[in-house]
C-alpha cells in the first residue's frame, strides 16, 4: 500500500537512548532538558530568534489568537485544513472567508481590502503547501488598516522568504510537526513571534498562565508538550537536510512524469526558497481527479482530496460564495510524497495517472 504520506521514523536506537536519559532523570514533561534543547535546536536550524514548542499546530492557533487578543471578524482562507477555521471559532470569532488567488492557491490579497469592516481585528493566512503568501501585500493592508496577522505556516518547515524563515512573518505564525507533516513531533507544534510583549504572553498562555507555582498572569491553557515528543523531534531533525532534498529529487520525477499532462500545479511565490512539501496537482476537471483516485486506490495507491471541502462550507460558519476555492478544491489531489517513496513508486503512480488520463 501506497499512503499519500507515511510518517518519517528516525533509526530506532537514536530514539531509545534518549528515552534512556528520560528514565534516569524521571522527567517527563513540564519543560524537561529535551524539550529545552529541542527549542535551541529549532531555532538555530530554522535560523529563527525564538520558538515556543506546543503540543500541537492547532492548539499553536488557538494560543496565537488568545495572545494577540482578536476579537470580533477574523478574515481567513476557505482552501486550508479545517483547524484554521475552527480555532478562530472555537476563540468565539467569526471567521469572515476571502476566496483564494487561482495561481497560488493562497488568500487572494486584491479582496481583502472589500471584506474589512470596523468590526475586523485579524488576517489569518495559510501558507498552503508550505507556499508562502502575498506576504508584502498582506502586510500593507494590515498597517493601513491596524490588524494584525497570523500565518498558519502548518506546512512550512524549511521553507524561505526573501531569505528568511518564512516563520518570521506577520504578527504570529504557526507551525505544525504533526506526524503527516514533513519534519515532525509525532504531535507538536510551534508559535513564532519577533515580538517580545507577545513572546511573553505565549510563554505564559501555554502553561496555564503560570508565573510561579501560585500566581497567574491572566487565564491559559495546557500548551506543553512532553519529553518523549521531544525526544522523537530531536532525532528527526538530523535527518532534516536529508528529508527536504529527498523531496525536491521526489518533485522532479513527479513532475518529468506528468509534464506531458500539463495540468496545472500552485504557483510558488517569487522570493520563496520552496520546501516541497506537498505534490498537488489540478485536473482539468472534477470527474478526472475522481477517477484518478478511483484508479489509484485500485492499486492501493491512496492519494488525497487535500484540501477538500473547503472550509467555508462548514455548518459551523456563514459564508459567501467562493467560486474559486471550490473549484480548486474539487480538481485537485495530493500525490503520495514521503521520506520512503521510491522513485519506481512515483513512476508506477504516474503511469497509472497517465493510463486513465488516456495518454
Ligand atoms: C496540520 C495542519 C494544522 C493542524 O496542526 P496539528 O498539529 O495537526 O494540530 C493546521 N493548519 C494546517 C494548514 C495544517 O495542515
Amino acid at each position: 500500500m501506497i499512503n499519500v504520506t507515511k510518517p518519517f521514523l528516525p533509526p530506532y536506537q537514536e530514539y531509545e537512548k534518549l528515552v534512556e536519559g528520560i528514565w534516569k532523570r524521571n522527567w517527563l514533561t513540564n519543560n524537561g532538558p529535551l524539550v529545552n534543547d529541542l527549542e535551541i535546536k529549532l531555532k538555530d536550524y530554522l535560523n529563527l530568534d525564538h520558538l515556543s514548542y506546543v503540543s500541537n499546530g492547532t492548539i499553536a492557533l488557538q494560543i496565537a489568537i488568545k495572545a494577540l487578543d482578536l476579537k470580533g471578524e477574523i478574515i481567513t482562507t476557505p482552501f486550508s485544513y479545517v483547524a484554521t477555521t475552527s480555532s478562530i471559532v472555537w476563540e468565539n470569532c467569526t471567521p469572515i472567508f476571502v476566496d483564494i488567488d487561482p495561481l497560488s492557491f493562497n488568500i487572494n490579497h486584491k479582496l481583502i481590502e472589500q471584506a474589512i469592516t470596523k468590526k475586523t481585528s485579524a488576517i489569518l493566512a495559510t501558507h498552503v503547501y508550505g507556499n508562502p503568501c502575498a506576504i508584502d501585500e498582506i502586510e500593507a493592508i494590515a498597517k493601513k488598516h491596524q490588524l494584525k496577522v497570523i500565518y498558519d505556516a502548518a506546512h512550512c518547515f524549511g521553507t524561505t522568504y526573501k531569505g528568511e524563515s518564512v516563520l518570521k512573518f506577520g504578527d504570529i505564525s504557526t507551525i505544525s510537526f504533526h506526524a503527516t507533516k514533513l519534519y515532525h513531533t509525532t504531535e507538536g507544534g510551534a508559535i513564532i513571534t519577533t515580538d517580545p510583549k507577545i513572546l511573553k504572553s505565549i510563554t505564559y498562555l501555554r502553561n496555564f498562565g503560570h508565573v510561579d507555582s501560585e500566581t497567574f498572569s491572566g487565564i491559559g491553557i495546557n500548551g506543553k508538550n512532553s519529553e518523549f515528543h521531544a525526544a522523537m523531534g530531536v532525532c528527526n531533525l538530523k535527518y532534516a537536510d536529508h528529508i527536504l532534498e529527498k523531496r525536491k529529487e521526489d518533485h522532479k520525477r513527479y513532475d518529468e512524469c506528468l509534464n506531458q499532462l500539463e495540468l496545472q500545479k500552485p504557483l510558488i511565490a517569487q522570493k520563496a526558497g520552496y520546501n516541497h512539501a506537498y505534490y498537488p496537482i489540478v485536473f482539468n476537471s472534477e470527474q478526472d481527479c475522481i477517477n484518478v483516485s478511483n484508479e489509484l486506490n485500485k492499486n492501493l495507491i491512496y492519494a488525497r482530496r487535500y484540501f477538500y471541502p473547503i472550509l467555508s462550507n462548514l455548518d459551523y460558519v456563514n459564508s459567501s460564495p467562493m467560486p474559486i476555492a471550490e473549484d480548486i478544491s474539487k480538481r485537485i489531489l495530493c500525490l503520495p510524497l514521503y521520506e520512503q517513496i521510491t522513485p519506481e513508486e512515483i513512476d508506477m503512480i504516474c503511469r497509472i495517472i497517465l493510463r486513465t488520463l488516456r495518454y
